[in-house]
């Protein structure tokens, strides 16, 4: 299993709202723990900072889609390894030479 980015999850499963940032979203609520935190409401509210967010990030495709906040993790961060990810070249098994054929020898 690979991590792949926070934001990249939740661009996977809801896609992506073009021209707006979760600065102006609903779903990016503001929490105070000595410093100041952004949370999104729909990827989860945990007090861990593997759920700190960035107003930056590009909007995902529950922007401004209003939901009551949750502690847990909404979505999974993980993908399977077989599952080829964007920008990853595949090559099939069959296009390498196996090595553990006996090798002939000459003479
Ligand atoms: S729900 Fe809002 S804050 Fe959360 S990732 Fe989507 S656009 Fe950003």
């Amino acid at each position: 299993m690979s991590i792949i980015k926070k934001i990249e999850a939740m661009h996977k499963q809801y896609g992506i709202t073009d021209g707006k940032k979760c600065g102006d979203c609903v779903n990016l609520i503001e929490r105070q723990y000595g410093n100041k935190y952004f949370k999104c409401a729909v990827y989860g509210m945990s007090c861990s900072t593997s759920t700190d967010w960035a107003k930056k990030y590009q909007a995902c495709g529950m922007f401004n889609v209003e939901v009551t906040p949750d502690k847990h993790r909404a979505i999974s961060i993980r993908v399977p390894e077989n599952e080829i990810m964007d920008g990853q070249i595949k090559i099939p098994l069959d296009s390498f030479e196996r090595c553990d054929k006996p090798q002939e020898v000459e003479g």
